[in-house]
């Protein structure tokens, strides 16, 4: 049980890819922060998850954009538990529009839950990590943190984003043992891109159908779909890993869609 008794806040962790995550994490052992926007399923995550075990939950409303309350939501955590070993700056949001149609208040929500909640939430677990002798920052990206797709002007320049924060924390925390990585996952079957397949069809004039087989899956090798349980594997495999050895890094999990 590598992460038995660790410390982990894990944002956006009451829905899709980030329960599964705390699902992972409390499986080994953890004690994880579920910090969500919807605090009443954050409550409810961490009721069902503290009742599998063996580790346990707790949930905290939390709006990652909003300075005030990342910090209590972290000073929660640390009055609870006493530290933050692992963070994982998971909260975000899709929002499709051409270029000429986006709605700058769009594009400004979608970049900021994204690049404002990474920075926040990593300037409040930061301290924390330093005094206890180092943590692990994992950033949710994707694979449109290295490609990109129409429509997707605000996720793509917020994915881009995080791989530059992430490079950032790893040279400045490399001397208190704090270490960041990026997961980049392909199309994942969550409330997220559940929403995006109709979205998409009907701004791109084809069907559902198409949006999933040509679109979300055309460029992987066995069109199939990435799965949360694959991403927590990796959201694991980085929490669990030590040493500074792979801190700034980013690895795809996409079905071969990105290789490089
Ligand atoms: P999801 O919609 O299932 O879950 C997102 C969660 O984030 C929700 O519980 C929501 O309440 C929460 N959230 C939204 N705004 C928030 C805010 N301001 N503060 C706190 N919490 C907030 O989505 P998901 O697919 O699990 O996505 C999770 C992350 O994975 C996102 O960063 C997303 O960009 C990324 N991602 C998803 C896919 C995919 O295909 N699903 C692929 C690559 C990357």
């Amino acid at each position: 049980m590598k992460l038995k008794d660790k410390i982990c806040i894990i944002t956006g962790g009451a829905s899709g890819i980030g329960y599964g995550i705390a699902e992972r994490f409390i499986a080994d052992g953890a004690r994880v922060a579920i910090a969500d926007l919807n605090g009443t399923s954050a409550q409810e995550a961490a009721r069902k998850l503290t009742a599998k075990g063996p580790g346990s939950a707790i949930g905290i409303e939390m709006n990652v954009a909003d300075e005030d309350m990342v910090n209590a939501g972290v000073d929660r955590v640390v009055a609870q538990w006493g530290r933050v070993d692992v963070l994982v700056s998971n909260a975000g949001i899709q929002i499709v529009h051409k270029i000429e149609d986006f709605p700058f208040a769009e594009w400004k929500k979608l970049l900021s839950i994204h690049l404002d909640g990474g920075f926040l939430t990593s300037k409040a677990c930061i301290p924390h990590m330093k005094k206890a002798g180092g943590g692990s920052i994992i950033f949710m990206g994707s694979v449109h943190s290295k490609e990109a797709s129409p429509l997707k002007s605000a996720y793509v320049t917020a994915k881009h984003g995080l791989l530059g924060l992430a490079r950032e924390i790893a040279r400045e925390g490399a001397d208190y043992g704090v270490r960041t990585n990026v997961i980049c996952p392909g199309f994942v079957k969550t409330p997220l891109v559940e929403k995006q397949i109709p979205e998409q069809a009907h701004d791109l004039g084809i069907s559902e159908q198409d949006v999933v087989e040509k679109i979300m899956l055309g460029e992987t090798v066995d069109k199939e779909f990435t799965t949360i349980a694959d991403v927590a594997e990796v959201a694991h495999f980085f929490a669990a890993f030590e040493s500074n050895a792979l801190t700034g890094q980013s690895l795809v999990a996409s079905h071969g869609w990105y290789m490089n």
